[in-house]
């Protein structure tokens, strides 16, 4: 089977009319699993799991030690795509595949791996799988996670949909030597450049807040204008001094893309929004001054508008910058493939961010078609796809022939 037959075949897991839904330990998520591991073992791959769900397959090397791992999600959004994620599993399984039958063992062992729920679409954490991998989450705070539908991780684990039958659980969570995602970009810069590869400098860091603003519900037709305190109109201010903000910084994007209004009548001067702030960049410096803006512009708001708002830190994650010597094996792949390959910052976050904490990491893209992700019209041109195979296959035999992460070689890069 081809790379784009085995992409396609498992896009019919989870179809629905606008999209894919695979959430992890859900029917057609385990389905995907399980033919990600008997496609690997056709592949003449050893397989494995570990019991946070993440599935190995790995093609021995000609020196013992830790594997030089690539890989990627089976999990989805609500109707996302074919290829988030999916592409950087089966990818990195097409790559293995043309090493083990180009008949010269690598010089380290390469892996393929599966991460469990990345997409964070059934338990309340992205990066599940590959975040406990790294110890960023313990196992037992991963286990006590509970579901939407009210199941918790532990239980679904060990149910119908959890750990694969037959598949040996491996122990532990050992790092490897080193670690490559191959990725489609989900955003429209590489298109728009004309680059057919993308060599990633770094993860954007991440901080999302939850604002709320109290002002006063009254009667529409009886409070006068100038008696108000219309928490949405001082919501409105908000979301608009959010994007002047993120606009006056290079490289930084801000986002209110959630917002509840109370009581969301039509006769009702509104009482209380909450909404969601998301504000990204690969520099932390920046995300920092845009916060310091937004609070300063709340504060400015709440006075002259006569309400209260309160700002809550939800999450906040570093930019992830991608390993100097990796980044260069990856730049080198990528360049003898594609001459307009560019250096592109990830805004959105991937298993790499977490595994970068404990092995030398880094990603190539490839370029998503009008920029759509996250969405059941997700493509990338099959030729695209296939130079991205490649370009991961060349890196993975030139990293496990450098000394990146070898034994002896002083732990992750990434502190
Ligand atoms: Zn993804």
């Amino acid at each position: 089977m081809t790379l784009h037959e085995r992409l396609a075949e498992l896009a019919t897991f989870g179809a629905t009319a606008e999209g894919i839904d695979r959430a992890l330990f859900t029917p057609p998520e385990r389905e995907a699993r399980e033919r990600f591991t008997a496609w690997a073992r056709e592949d003449g791959l050893h397989v494995e799991q570990d019991r946070a769900g993440n599935v190995f397959a790995r093609l021995g090397g000609r020196a013992a030690g830790a594997p030089v791992q690539c890989g990627s999600h089976l999990d989805t959004v609500r109707n996302g795509g074919a290829y988030d994620g999916a592409y950087g599993v089966v990818g990195g399984l097409e790559a293995l595949r043309r090493i083990a039958v180009s008949g010269e063992a690598p010089a380290r062992a390469l892996e393929v791996v599966a991460w469990a729920g990345e997409e964070g679409s059934r338990f309340p954490l992205g990066c599940l799988g590959s975040a406990v991998y790294a110890g960023l989450t313990s196992y037992d705070e991963a286990a006590a996670l509970v579901a939407d539908d009210g199941e918790t991780f532990a239980s679904a684990l060990r149910g119908p949909s959890g750990l694969l039958d037959g598949v040996p659980v491996r122990d532990g969570f050992p790092p490897p030597a080193a670690y490559v995602e191959l990725h489609i970009e989900q955003g429209p810069v590489m298109e728009r450049e004309g680059a057919r590869l993308g060599i990633v400098s770094a993860i954007a860091g991440q901080r999302r807040f939850r604002v709320r603003v109290d002002g006063v519900a009254g009667h529409s037709g009886t409070v006068p204008m100038n008696g108000r305190a219309d928490a949405l109109c001082a919501a409105a201010d908000l979301v608009l001094a959010v994007e002047a903000a993120a606009r006056a910084q290079e490289d930084t994007v801000a986002t209110v893309g959630h917002l509840n209004v109370e009581p969301n009548q039509t006769n009702i001067v509104p009482g209380r929004v909450v909404l969601r702030i998301d504000l990204r960049s690969i520099d932390d410096a920046r995300i920092a001054a845009v916060e310091r803006t937004v609070r300063a512009e709340a504060a400015e708001i709440a006075v002259r508008r006569g309400v209260h708002v309160t700002i809550e830190v939800l999450e906040a994650r570093a930019a992830v910058p991608m390993e100097t010597r990796m980044r260069l094996l990856v730049r080198a792949a990528c360049l003898e493939r594609d001459p307009n390959a560019i250096e592109i910052a990830s805004g959105a976050g991937h298993d790499a961010m977490c595994i970068a904490q404990i092995a030398p990491a880094a990603m190539i893209f490839v370029p998503s078609i009008g920029g759509r992700s996250h969405v059941g019209d997700e493509r990338t041109a099959p030729a695209d796809l296939e130079l991205g195979v490649e370009a991961l296959g060349a890196t993975l035999l030139a990293v496990a022939a450098s000394g990146v992460g070898s034994s002896g070689e002083a732990g992750a890069s990434n502190p």
